[in-house]
């Protein structure tokens, strides 16, 4: 192996790991904690090292780029992830060319990733963006609004709409980092009891993991612990 192979494998088997003890301290399994590894910036020859090693499912956050590695990659039994802003005139390309969006914001995004979905392709799986927060700065629907979008959502014939997404405001004190992840689980519970039936939590990343797993996360999106800094 290259030391850029080693690299990445040691430190998947670590936020593996990683994942793994909290989920157990938490009393949950292991097995309800999937990783997102997040290779935005990242070249396609360290996609195909975490491939190797066992990673199927990879977040993208700027479509052209993703693009490319797909391209370089075709042939590799991959699920992707779109996590990043999405543009009106990038769904085209988002419908045709990923498994999961994370990052829908807006009824008219949503209307367009469902027109634009190739005929013949399984339901695109959709997540709302919330903005737990509410600073003005940061991407995500309110969740006052939250309600309202997910009915709207959820009447796409070709989108599958799964659950929630967040990305709180960094923050270092480990307790503080819960209280987004709760409050997301709970909107996630909330529109549960509402009618709809959602099944997945994105949540925290390399500085906040422990926090989403012991609040519920059934995704985590992790980039720079396993690929280094961007
Ligand atoms: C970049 C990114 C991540 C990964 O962040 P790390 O801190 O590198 O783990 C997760 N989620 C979103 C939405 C991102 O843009």
């Amino acid at each position: 192996m290259n030391p850029d192979d080693d690299h990445i494998a040691s430190a998947l088997d670590a936020v593996r790991e990683q994942i793994a003890t909290t989920a157990r301290r938490c009393g949950r399994q292991s097995g309800d904690v999937s990783l997102l590894a997040v290779s935005k910036t990242k070249p396609a020859s360290a996609i195909r090292i975490a491939h190797r090693h066992g990673q199927r499912c990879f977040g993208e956050s700027y479509v052209q780029e993703a693009l490319a590695k797909q391209q370089e990659l075709a042939g590799l039994d991959i699920e992707w992830h779109f996590i990043g802003p999405i543009q009106s005139n990038k769904t085209r390309d988002i419908a045709a060319h990923f498994d999961w969006v994370h990052s829908v914001e807006r009824g008219k995004i949503a209307t367009r990733l469902n027109a634009q979905r190739p005929v013949g392709m399984p339901p695109l799986n959709v997540l709302l963006q919330i903005n737990v927060s509410g600073e003005s700065t940061k991407s995500g629907v309110a969740p006052a609004d939250a309600r309202a979008l997910a009915h709207e959502i959820a009447l796409l014939p070709n989108l599958r709409l799964r659950g929630l997404m967040t990305v709180p405001a960094p923050c270092d004190d480990p307790v503080a980092q819960r209280e987004p992840f709760r409050q997301l689980r709970e909107l996630m519970a909330d529109l549960n009891a509402d009618g709809l039936v959602l099944d997945t939590l994105s949540m925290g990343m390399t500085h906040d993991l422990d926090a989403a797993v012991a609040e519920g996360a059934t995704i985590v999106r992790v980039g720079t612990a396993i690929f280094g800094a961007r």
